[in-house]
């Protein structure tokens, strides 16, 4: 195939300036593009020293050669800078629609750089490309926004937004988009915030040149059906990740009150068959999906629609701060999205602050009067509000992360302070997981699941120990899932439904073949 629209659009913020550049072919051969692509611009173009929340940071924003195609999953796209919260590499990939827009528009990355001197989002549209004035959606959520924009530009607009955390630089801000999918971990947000893009809206209606047409279409289609025929896809379509709650609850790896236990008392009440039943309301999976995990849900006690909670949130938003009620857990997810702040590390901070309350490291007054015992749902809605805000001393402190913010508190609160290289771990219990623990530690992004999942190989063969063929493990699922980044598809009809990694190299290596119609002539 080439699958590569053949443009990168490079958007000059200080200047206002907006350039499109040919996809370098070479590039593209050695790295594929999404996350490799990410990577790659961004281990070139940003100069070493650079501070994450400065002007010669940049965010990249890339798709993959089977992103918007007809192969299985084909709706993820990949976003890199380096990271305001570790100071690291940062990389986050995203669902949904926006992937596919893109490249229909033709380009298969963005190239955020500089800083705006005033709140713009960025109008895509073919080959109108704007920066337009965003004063008036500053503040705003990312919901919110999001409606706003689709009534004001045409439904057809894919957008993706930052929320209120993204502008006041909360060290972990997502960006949000489809109502309910985010590019989580790392702060890539707030690197958008600081920019000052509140937005960008994308329409494309143009196609992506394939070598073999007929070939690729084939192959897609014996993926599909693999897909659809695998045994477990009817329990992963009516509960999606959810589904892995009682199965870490019952293995001892549900993190729960700051990971100092991996079992949860309350745990049967915040599975996914009590989920399913009290308040989901429909799928919603992302482009080109056959096996949609996502769950649009309504709380009636909340009054509140979201999608979501999927695993990690339900884990840390859920079990990790003591809350035993789905619907507490709902409203805590939508606050998070409509905010903006990545779910896993907000879950991870509060926890950290809650440990610290109830061992005496924090009084009330330090947390502005919140009664900070876990399981309070109430206290957890107002903090979350209050870090997105950074409001109050508290609010402020956890917006830095939870290793910043034990390097501040002190007293021995490091030691419960759950990350690496400063990322809050994502929801797997490691204490007896030695394999995921192993792949926590070596995540290029820090403590991330989807660099690694290795738990299952730990209930496989054994808990306690680490032998070498768990470190053979970790490196191979490492070599192995940052392909799917890269190819811009979702890993879990792989890793969730067994579908065969034999479907992915003939759809990208159709090599001799060259596509005419590529506007970058790339001939890969
Ligand atoms: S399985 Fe879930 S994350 Fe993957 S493409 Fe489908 S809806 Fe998106």
């Amino acid at each position: 195939m080439c699958g590569y629209a053949g443009r990168i659009l490079r958007v000059d913020l200080t200047h206002g300036t907006i350039t499109k550049e040919p996809t370098p072919a070479e590039v593209v051969r050695d790295y594929l593009g999404g996350r490799g692509l990410g990577a790659y611009l961004l281990w070139t173009e940003v100069p070493q020293g650079a501070d994450p929340l400065g002007p010669d940071n940049k965010l990249f924003i890339s798709t993959g050669p089977l992103s918007g195609t007809l192969f299985p999953g084909a709706g993820k796209m990949d976003f890199a800078t380096k990271s305001p919260l570790t100071g690291g590499y940062a990389g986050a990939s995203m669902g949904g629609m926006l992937t596919a827009e893109l490249k229909y528009a033709g380009y298969d990355a963005i190239i955020l750089e500089g800083i705006s001197p005033k709140p713009v989002y960025l109008y895509i549209d073919d080959d109108t490309v704007e920066l337009r004035d965003a004063e008036a959606y500053w503040g705003m959520g990312s919901f919110a926004l999001e409606k706003k924009l689709k009534d004001e530009l045409g439904e057809e607009f894919q957008i993706a937004t930052i929320g209120p955390a993204g502008e006041n630089l909360v060290k972990y801000a997502c960006i949000n988009h489809d109502f309910g999918r985010q590019a989580g971990r790392g702060g890539v947000g707030t690197v958008m915030g600081v920019k000052k893009v509140k937005a960008i809206a994308v329409r494309g209606s143009g196609g992506i040149p394939i070598a073999d047409v007929a070939g690729f279409t084939r192959v897609a289609k014996e993926a599909y059906r693999a897909c659809k025929e695998a045994d477990g896809f009817d329990a992963w379509t009516r509960y999606g990740t959810m589904i892995v709650t009682s199965w870490c609850d019952e293995n001892g790896a549900l993190p729960t009150r700051n990971f100092q236990s991996g079992s949860f008392e309350q745990g049967p009440s915040i599975y996914a068959s009590v989920f399913r039943q009290t308040i989901v309301v429909t799928d919603k999976g992302c482009f080109g999906c056959p096996t949609p995990c996502g769950k649009y849900s309504h709380s009636e006690k909340h009054d509140i629609y979201v999608e979501g909670p999927e695993y990690e949130t339900n884990g840390m938003l859920g079990s990790d701060l003591g809350i035993g009620d789905i619907e507490d857990i709902a409203r805590a997810n939508q606050l998070c999205d409509e905010l903006g702040v990545d779910t896993i590390s907000t879950g991870g901070a509060i926890a950290w602050a809650m440990e610290c309350y109830e061992k005496g490291v924090l009084d009330r007054e330090q947390t502005g009067g919140l009664d900070l015992r876990f399981g309070n749902a109430e206290a957890v809605f107002t903090l979350i509000e209050r870090i997105a805000h950074r409001e109050g001393w508290l609010g402020n402190l956890l917006a830095e992360g939870v290793k910043r913010a034990a390097a501040e508190v002190g007293q021995g609160s490091e030691k419960w302070a759950v990350h690496v290289k400063g990322m809050e771990q994502s929801a797997y219990d490691t204490h007896d997981a030695t394999s995921m623990l192993l792949a926590y530690m070596t995540a290029d992004v820090g403590a991330h699941h989807n660099r690694a999942w290795a738990i299952t190989y730990d209930i496989a063969v054994g808990r306690d120990r680490v032998t070498l063929e768990k470190v053979a493990k970790v490196i191979e699922l490492q070599h192995i899932r940052p392909l799917m980044d890269c190819l811009g598809c979702c890993r879990l009809q792989w890793v969730e439904l067994g579908m065969s990694l034999d479907y992915y190299a003939p759809v990208w290596t159709t090599r001799g073949k060259t596509c005419c119609t590529s506007p970058s002539g790339c001939g890969i």
